[in-house]
């Protein structure tokens, strides 16, 4: 008998002829999740069995699988024989001391001489027997005990099922890359699109030495936050310093705003395709403030999507999500992003295209865009 986790895969079954690709993908994400813990992983039919690992880390695997995209279920076992006394000894190390309990069985060899609901019985049956304060209750148990035959003459037992992180293996759904702020937003639109299986890298504009170090420290920290679910982002930050201070210059202060993020997306698109992305994906919600209207601040991005997963989304519901991920306490700290010296006391609520294209002519856009990416750094998470 040995101490198991075991993983079951969530839409992955959807994906016919595919399916290897999916489940390689998957594979390797849990190592990756699982570097830095001793462990052993296999994938006998259908499960993904982690084994051999330090009873005192057990925790720590845990909640790092529960961060693995694809995960349906994850719950913590034994794997034994399928000799109904080696259930029955897993089982009984599962069983709780008292309450309510049911065994569902799932009998994946149908060689097996019991069918599911005889195994249930005989082990539900055994276990009565040795813990008298327990009482089986079929409809609502307060426990439930797991029993699964496998094709290859084991068992996994296993005690409550936790949910997984759902959606689909990083690494399977393209790669996109993300606009972050540091705000609660964006990296809540990272980690909706890195669910759906997009590899998620970073790009995050700095307004240094008007920002200050903290700023940075901030995004910094929301990455590694995004990374422990996209299992790898890197975090690229470019300054707009010189941007700014030439649009302060030169241009009409309502439009500071909007001419800042025309340039933020023309940066982005041309270092997106530098690095392969296929899309930009930023943190905007549509009518949350007045530069996220349909207005044309984005317009300048000409060859790839960019993604908004957040774009229906009520503010609160926004936070629950960044909570739920573990980035809202970072995402409200007070550090400001870009520099707020330069901005408009009342930005343009609809500026018209004509009137913002007016105003990059004073400007030579291409030489600050390349200046800007000459600035460009990889921080490493
Ligand atoms: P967030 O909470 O993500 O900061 P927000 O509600 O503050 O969003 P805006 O400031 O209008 O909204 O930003 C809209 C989007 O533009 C952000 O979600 C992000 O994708 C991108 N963005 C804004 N500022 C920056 C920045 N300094 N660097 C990179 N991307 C940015
Ligand atoms: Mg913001």
């Amino acid at each position: 008998m040995q101490k198991v986790i075991i993983i079951k895969y969530a839409e992955l079954f959807l994906k016919g002829k595919n399916k290897g690709y999916f489940e390689q993908a998957f594979f390797v994400n849990i190592e990756r999740a699982l570097k830095g813990f001793k462990h052993t992983l296999r994938s006998p039919s259908g499960r993904y069995i982690v084994a051999d690992f330090e009873e005192a880390e057990e925790e720590g695997i845990l909640n790092a699988l529960k961060k693995v995209f694809g995960a349906h279920t994850i719950a913590a076992g034994y794997e034994t024989s399928s000799d109904l006394e080696d259930i029955f000894e897993a089982a009984k190390l599962l069983a709780p001391e008292s309450g309510t309990f049911k065994v569902v069985s799932h009998r994946g060899d149908k060689k097996y001489p019991l069918n599911s609901i005889e195994i249930s019985r005989e082990i539900g049956g055994k276990i009565l027997e040795a813990f008298p304060c327990l009482t089986v209750d079929v409809h609502s148990p307060q426990h439930v005990i797991r029993v699964d035959i496998r094709e290859n003459g084991a068992a996994l037992v296993s005690g409550k099922e936790e949910a997984g992180a759902g959606g689909m293996p990083v690494g399977t759904g393209g790669k996109g890359l993300l606009l972050i702020s540091g705000g609660i937003d964006s990296p809540v639109a990272g980690y909706m699109m890195a669910k759906r299986g997009m590899k998620v890298d970073c790009l995050h504009f700095h307004s240094y030495p008007y920002t200050n170090e903290q700023a940075k420290e901030k995004v910094v920290d929301l990455a590694k936050i995004l990374s422990g679910y996209t299992l790898g982002t890197k975090l690229n930050v470019v300054s707009v310093t010189h941007i700014q201070e030439k649009i302060h210059e030169n241009c009409a202060p309502e439009l500071m705003i909007t001419l800042l993020r025309r340039f933020m997306y023309r940066i982005a698109e041309r270092y997106a395709k530098k690095i392969g992305a296929q899309c930009l994906i930023t943190g905007e919600s549509l009518g949350q403030v007045a530069s996220q209207g349909m207005t044309s601040s984005n317009a300048v991005v000409k060859d790839l999507p960019v993604l908004r997963p957040l774009v229906g989304f009520d503010k609160n519901e926004i936070i629950e999500r960044s909570v739920k991920i573990g980035a809202y306490e970072t995402s409200i700290l007070p550090f400001e992003d870009c520099c707020t010296v330069f901005l408009p006391d009342f930005p343009a609520i609809r500026p018209k295209l004509s009137a913002i294209e007016k105003e990059e002519e004073k400007l030579n856009v291409e030489e600050l865009i390349e200046e800007a990416l000459s600035t460009l750094e990889v921080i490493s998470l």
